[in-house]
């Protein structure tokens, strides 16, 4: 499959038969992404230069890379490598022979007055992404993904009233991942990135740091309404937070809308999100194709990737999210969405697959892994590798809940002991604090009476039908044990008592 770059008529085409997203004031939206990763290699996609961030300007900048006259570039495996492992990740095609193009244009950050990119046959064609928003099941379609350059970086020193340029940057290979133009929500787009970022730091292309411009989005954007022709769309350049993508689409939106309602046309154009005021700002109106006078690179020959390299490194790559999702579903029978929510990293995969394994109680451990203890992480900001609860100690844990031992509340309190390193020990803790659920029905029995008798009115409640008046009940119960009651248990007593 070779592939000629896409037009916004077969844009429109493709749409055919994708079904209407929600509306926003009668209106239709329509995104699109582009993506900057930024490859992990060590070295610069066409010269031996370092890639590490943050060095002195221009220490990490070799002859290629400050364009200097004779130097020619040299393909860095490790970035093809990459591509062919993004690829697969994907189900996309790796082209046999995809070619280096010269995109033509003008900046000081750009020394050879050209970016070498991938046009007309990039090396990654097709494919897809699957995730989940909310429980709904999303697939957006990859139309390619192309090697290239990064450009360097323009330094405004305002101390000093110049501008100088630091090629560091210059010539860090990025795979471009481009969408078709299928997502049809700020909350899907969002998705969608969050899903994009967790496959390649889980094959580990990217280290996906955005801050340092890691991974950088730009949204296309535009809306119509439902049955419409694609509206003309804005391109939100360089969105480096999920936080800001979400603002800045829905500012867009509401932005784009109110300019069709007052008569006005979109124009296309590139615009940049300001976080301070929150909202979008036109940069340049967009340049076309064709302003770039793309050719193939004559310094570069076609790159060829034989399919023994594509089988040699499906065969090495290891188990990818979606494929261990499904697993999970197979194996431990969890719901689809749990399954998506314990592999949104290798580190929290596996953690959940030690306390699964260990507690042989695969649900309540995605309950704990989902619920408490990815609160706990984040309120304090920590990956699941700084877990201050072990996975070993919250199998013991579970185990506990599971058999009867404590119930869901006490746990809850053992879980904060064992978090803030009260102890380490969970039957330790339970002993200490008396967490144990009360099992002999006499105790449990003599403490319900109490309760009957100190809440006649809630009781005369009950006995008039009144569910709410029960849970009440549950409720005192529950209180004057000290939450060590099984809730079942309670439940059952209280209306074998009432009738
Ligand atoms: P470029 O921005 O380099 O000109 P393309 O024309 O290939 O690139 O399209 C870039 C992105 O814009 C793609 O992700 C595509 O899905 C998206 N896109 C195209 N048309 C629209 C549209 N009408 N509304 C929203 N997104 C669109
Ligand atoms: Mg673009």
């Amino acid at each position: 499959m070779s592939q000629t770059p896409t037009t916004e008529n077969s844009f429109a085409r493709m749409q055919a038969g994708r079904p209407t997203g929600p509306l926003v004031q009668g209106y239709e939206v329509i995104i699109g992404f582009e993506t900057h990763t930024q490859l992990t290699t060590l070295s610069k996609i066409f010269s031996r230069a370092s890639t590490a961030f943050g060095a002195e300007p221009n220490t990490q900048a070799s002859a290629v890379d400050f364009a200097l006259p004779g130097a020619l570039p040299v393909m860095n495996k490790g970035a093809v490598q990459r591509a062919i492992e993004f690829g697969l990740a994907v189900n996309a095609h790796i082209a046999e022979a995809s070619v280096f193009a010269r995109k033509n244009y003008f900046y000081p950050d750009l020394p050879k007055g050209y970016q070498i990119s991938q046009f007309e046959i990039p090396v990654v064609q097709g494919g897809m992404v699957e995730f989940f928003l909310g429980d709904e099941k999303k697939t957006v379609r990859l139309v390619r993904a192309h090697l290239e350059e990064d450009a360097g970086k323009s330094l405004h020193e305002d101390f000093i009233g110049m501008s100088g340029i630091d090629l560091n940057r210059a010539g860090t290979p990025l795979l471009e991942i481009v969408t078709e133009p299928d997502m049809r929500s700020s909350a899907e787009a969002v998705a969608y990135a969050k899903e994009l970022h967790k496959i390649v730091t889980w094959i580990g292309i990217c280290d996906g740091n955005m801050q340092e411009g890691s991974f950088r989005c730009d949204a296309n954007v535009s809306v119509r309404k439902p049955g419409a022709e694609l509206g003309t769309r804005r391109e939100i350049k360089n969105l480096n937070s999920f936080k800001f993508m979400q603002q800045a689409i829905d500012y867009e939106i509401r932005w784009q809308i109110e300019q069709i309602e007052d008569g006005h046309a979109i124009q296309q154009a590139t615009v940049l999100f300001d976080p301070d005021t929150g909202e979008t700002r036109a940069m340049r109106t967009k340049e076309d194709a064709a302003d770039y006078r793309y050719f193939p690179d004559p310094d570069l020959p076609p790159l060829v990737i034989g399919r023994d390299w594509v089988e040699k490194t499906r065969a090495e790559m290891s188990e990818l999210p979606r494929v261990m999702a499904a697993r999970f579903v197979a194996d431990y029978g969890l719901p689809e969405y749990d399954a998506g929510q314990v592999t949104q990293s290798k580190a929290v995969a596996a953690y959940f697959e030690a306390v699964a394994a260990a507690s042989k109680q695969p649900k309540l451990a995605s309950n704990w892994v989902m619920g408490e203890l990815s609160r706990r992480l984040n309120n304090e900001e920590k990956p699941i590798e700084a877990s201050a609860v072990g996975a070993a100690q919250l199998a013991v844990l579970i185990t506990r809940i599971a058999d009867g031992t404590v119930s869901n509340n006490a746990a809850r309190q053992v879980f904060d002991a064992l978090w803030t390193a009260e102890g380490a020990d969970v039957d330790a803790i339970i002993e200490a604090k008396g967490l144990k659920q009360m099992s002999d029905t006499g105790e449990l029995e003599k403490i319900i009476d109490d309760v009957l008798a100190a809440n006649v009115k809630n009781v005369e409640e009950v006995k008039a039908g009144n569910a709410k008046a029960m849970n009440a009940l549950v409720g005192q119960a529950m209180k004057a044990t000290k939450g060590k009651a099984n809730p079942a248990q309670v439940n059952e007593l209280l209306k074998k008592k009432l009738g």
